[in-house]
């Protein structure tokens, strides 16, 4: 959390006696100009970003804020680590005001950094693929932000630990009493028996950092909007557990031409007056190539015809769901009065009123 000499204002560019709303603006304004997803392998962005979010984890608070205003920014920042800056401070505020896109694939909807106890807390950020992607899998790099165990203090939270002062590394205290004495748990070390002499100045003492990572995540074919793949470890930073799991949420974007139900996919495919009647063999596109499908003669406007196999893969196995094609009958315009001549024919063809069951009916 090298912030160097600037304090919080001078990173989000506001005057001190800015309003809460000022502060909110300034930073959405920055943080999507420092994005990492917009700033890809830009150092000095990411650096940016980081500084922005401390901020205003600071400054979007009013009593971290009045806090801050009161001690100034050596005192707060020396008095208060990082993770208790960030404690209580939920992102989800953010969404509120409409951050989108940008940053639900940083933090994700239900990110939040309040404090976990053992294994570390999970995240989750959303990934958004065609169609075409989640029938084939896919690989994404996918940014997230997270504690990760401080390099420096390798998470000790201090530069060096040494015996406690108070019970000299026994972790327990005595105290006498008439003719009796009481041990009870160190007050000063909390039994552990160590003590930190320096904080560490890259973690403030906390023991984790917040840290930007880019993993490639494989995203197997099949998945379906609300699927969840899960990267093992990518969450938040454990306190004496294993850290959390990264969610990978999908969603699906619309097809100009396929809709999706489970596994099956149904598309509608126009076919013209001649082919409905007397049959015909048309091309129709599928998921994964070109198609050869028969109409029999006498198909009808709005039939149903399915190609066996030829939808997603279903879940958890290699077998596949279907393809249903609707034909849809389209009929031809008719230009010139030969053409009206030639359509007026096909009238001699219906052997009966096709709305026949329709007129000797009572309504
Ligand atoms: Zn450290
Ligand atoms: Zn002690």
């Amino acid at each position: 959390m090298a912030t160097g000499v600037k304090d919080y204002y001078e990173i989000l560019g506001v005057p001190k006696n800015a309003s809460q709303e000022e502060i909110k603006k300034a930073y959405r304004r920055l943080a999507r100009k420092y994005h990492p997803d917009l700033n890809p392998g830009n150092k000095e962005a990411e650096q940016r970003f980081k500084e922005i979010n401390e901020a205003y984890s600071v400054l979007g608070d009013p009593k971290k804020r009045a806090e801050y205003d009161r001690m100034g920014h050596q005192a707060f920042t020396s008095s208060y680590n990082f993770e208790e800056a960030f404690r209580d401070f939920d992102f989800r505020d953010l969404f509120d005001f409409g951050f989108g896109d940008v940053f639900s694939d940083f933090f994700g909807g239900r990110t939040t950094f309040k404090e976990t106890l053992h294994k570390g807390a999970d995240l989750v950020t959303r990934v958004t693929l065609t169609l075409e992607e989640a029938f084939s899998g896919t690989t994404r790099p996918i940014t997230v932000t997270h504690h990760v165990p401080c390099s420096r203090c390798g998470g000790r939270g201090a530069e060096r630990l040494q015996s406690c002062s108070r019970c000299g590394g026994t972790g327990r205290v005595s105290t006498r009493k008439a003719f009796f004495s009481i041990s009870q748990t160190c007050p000063v070390c909390g039994g552990t028996g160590q003590q930190a002499t320096n904080p560490c100045p890259d973690c403030h003492g906390s023991g984790t950092v917040l840290k930007t990572d880019t993993v490639k995540v494989r995203i197997p074919p099949g998945v379906d909007s609300g699927s969840r793949v899960r990267v093992k470890g990518m969450g938040e930073a454990g306190r004496g557990g294993p850290p959390g799991d990264l969610y990978i949420e999908i969603e699906i974007l619309p097809h100009p031409l396929f809709r999706r139900e489970g596994s099956d996919i149904y598309v509608e495919v126009p076919i013209t007056v001649p082919e409905a009647t007397l049959g015909a063999k048309i091309e129709v596109p599928t998921i994964d190539g070109v198609a050869m499908m028969k109409i029999p003669p006498g198909t009808q406007s709005g039939q149903k015809f399915r190609l066996k196999g030829k939808g997603f893969v279903k879940p958890g196995g290699t077998e596949r769901g279907d393809q249903y094609v609707i034909v849809k009958v389209v009929v031809p315009e008719a230009v010139t009065e030969r053409d009206r001549e030639m359509i007026k024919a096909l009238e001699g063809l219906y052997r009966e009123n096709p709305r026949v069951h329709l007129v000797n009916r009572r309504w």
